[in-house]
């Protein structure tokens, strides 16, 4: 490892990698602003839907909003910058506190702090107060079209819209209407608050967009208060004007909603008297192969029982990557290595799972542990005796100190693939006749293979010999070295080997369960029966390790417990997948 261009081969379509706190166009129109005194400080905010959990996509988002706090703070001590956590609460039917809480565990975890956690639902009551001030202004007004109508009159890209009939109801009876909305007077679907923009403008969003609704249902923050909820469009600029966001950033998708960002503020400004006049800029969403990203099909998936739930280890959740192993560092780096771009694109899986191989290299210590056991009987070894080999958690180029001993004796395991009965010429692991060097131990020789009625290897019986402990005898090449565990030591385990998601790229486009089908039947492989060397018994939770010529591991947080392990695969400690794709 440690070529940090080894996935620009295998990538699809992913920008070059970046190295952190590079500049990019955001933090320039940032730069831009200070220079020109438009601002004196950096306020950001990041505002998920509490609707499901967070996934790598947020990560980018919360890596560029805290991550400019963070960075401002640093450069101008004095100027206040910071960044709000805010969930964007405005649709009470699929929202939920379960998910607020699962989304303020995932930022923290991802290593950021927020200054203020506010809701949108904290500004109902001035937005709408907002809204009478509109209609009395006569910008917006009460339309009692019913959905299909409005549909019809919204007119399509190419043509223009017609006026709703309602357009010219007068400012009292707009009130009043709006009035009674709020008091309950109506089902949901009667009436709904509309800006008075213009039906025939080129941008749709900007064709008298709806600012309010009737929905009749519980809020989770606000209970049975309301029973109108503000839109997006209007409660989001809102949102940010009253915080005194400085810049309000994105995904691309609402690039055409800026306009009427633009048009509730400039349209509120004066009259709210707003301590900032935010503006919204909006950045590539991050998309990565061979997984889905939307909270739709990830709910789809949880909901359907296709995975364990929101944390399973096959999910690109926040939770799911914490509890495969992988490491917020892993993560940043791998936000960072994106870049923040203007178009979209697709990065490959292999990006990331680089990035945390190269952070477990630097953190996780190696030990042995063999997933799919076959017996090894040392004949010339003694019955009883048992020997402490000094064995080094650290490869020579990690500068980190520590070692623990591995006991050897007379039986040992091996990898099932470690051994083959006829092997091809290239074959440097152990086969009838053949030598292998044991890890740290002494090198054997195959002399004797048990076979049973079906020819299946039961138990293969070597002889050791005793002057080739640690190195080879002068004089003679062993080539392989394999890892083994003592069998009579060994503590027996469970291993979870995760791998991509999906077996394709990317989801069939089409219908929408469809992506279901793409599910890989390997994504998840139980292996019981592992053995891990001794030292691993004890492996605490969120432990994590490198399998030596395996991959990296962890002790899973739910299932593993002292004596009983149970160890995920966070990654493989090569990019397999591409191989096996190649071949
Ligand atoms: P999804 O589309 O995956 O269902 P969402 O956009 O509805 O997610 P929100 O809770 O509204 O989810 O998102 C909170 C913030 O995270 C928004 O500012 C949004 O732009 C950003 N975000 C969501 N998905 C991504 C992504 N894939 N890449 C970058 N930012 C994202
Ligand atoms: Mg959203």
């Amino acid at each position: 490892m440690g070529n940090p261009m080894f996935w620009k081969e295998i990538t699809v379509n992913s920008s070059a990698p970046a190295p952190a706190k590079a500049s990019d166009f955001i933090r320039d129109i940032i730069n831009e602003d200070l220079q020109a005194e438009r601002h004196q400080k950096v306020i950001t905010r990041f505002p998920p839907e509490p609707n499901g959990f967070l996934h790598i996509g947020h990560a980018k988002s919360i890596c560029l909003n805290f991550g400019l706090a963070y960075e401002y703070r640093e450069k101008l001590p004095e100027s206040g910058s910071r960044c709000h956590l805010r969930f964007d609460d405005t649709d009470p039917v699929k929202e939920d506190t379960l998910f607020e809480d699962g989304i303020q565990e995932d930022v923290r975890w991802l290593g950021f702090e927020w200054d203020g956690l506010y809701h949108a639902s904290d500004y109902f009551e001035k937005m709408y107060e907002y809204a009478e001030y509109l209609i009395s202004a006569g910008k917006a007004y009460v339309c009692s079209l019913s959905d299909a109508e409005t549909k019809e009159y919204r007119g399509t890209v190419t043509s223009a819209g017609k006026n709703s009939p309602y357009r010219e109801r007068t400012v009292e009876e707009s009130l009043d209407l709006f009035r009674r909305m709020r008091a309950g007077e109506f089902k949901d679907g009667e009436h709904v608050l509309r800006a008075k923009i213009d039906m025939a403008n080129a941008n749709m969003k900007m064709r008298d967009p709806m600012l309010y609704r009737i929905r009749h249902t519980s809020h989770h923050m606000t209970g049975d208060k309301w029973c109108i909820y503000p839109m997006y469009d209007y409660a989001h600029p809102i949102s940010d004007a009253i915080e005194g966001i400085t810049h309000s950033i994105c995904t691309l998708e609402f690039e055409n909603n800026r306009e009427l960002y633009d048009w509730v503020i400039d349209n509120l400004i004066d009259y709210a008297k707003f301590p900032s006049r935010p503006h919204q800029y909006e950045f590539a969403r991050l998309n990565l192969n061979y997984t889905v990203m939307s909270k739709r099909r990830l709910l789809e998936l949880v909901e359907g029982k296709h995975v364990s739930g929101w944390d399973d280890p096959r999910l690109p959740t926040i939770a799911g990557m914490r509890r495969r192993g992988y490491t917020p560092e892993s993560i940043r780096a791998f936000c960072a290595s994106v870049g923040v771009a203007k178009a979209n694109s697709t990065v490959d899986m292999a990006q990331l799972e680089f990035c945390i191989r190269d952070d477990l290299n630097q953190k996780a210590p190696r030990v042995l542990a063999v997933l799919k056991p076959i017996k090894i009987v040392i004949e010339n070894y003694p019955d009883d005796k048992v020997e402490e080999l000094e064995a080094s958690y650290w490869p020579h180029d990690v500068p980190k100190e520590g070692t623990r001993l591995v006991p050897f004796s007379k039986e040992i395991y091996i990898e099932q693939d470690d051994f083959m009965l006829e092997p091809p010429k290239d074959y440097f692991r152990l086969a009838p006749g053949k030598e292998v060097r044991l890890r740290y131990a002494y090198c054997i020789t195959c002399k004797e293979v048990i076979q049973d009625a079906q020819g299946n290897v039961q138990e293969v019986r070597c002889t050791y010999d005793p002057e080739t402990l640690g190195a080879n005898p002068v004089g003679r090449k062993v080539k392989g070295t394999i890892h083994w565990v003592s069998a009579r030591h060994a503590q027996d385990a469970e291993v979870r080997l995760y791998d991509r998601l999906l077996s394709l790229e990317a989801p069939p486009a089409g219908k929408d369960s469809e992506f279901l089908n793409a599910i890989n039947p390997e994504a998840l492989q139980t292996l019981t029966g592992c053995k891990l060397e001794r030292s691993l018994a004890e492996a605490k939770p969120g432990e994590r390790f490198q399998f030596e010529r395996q991959g990296y591991f962890v002790a899973d947080v739910k299932d593993s417990k002292p004596g009983m392990p149970v160890f995920n695969r966070i990654v493989t400690l090569k990019d397999s997948w591409a191989r096996s794709q190649k071949k």
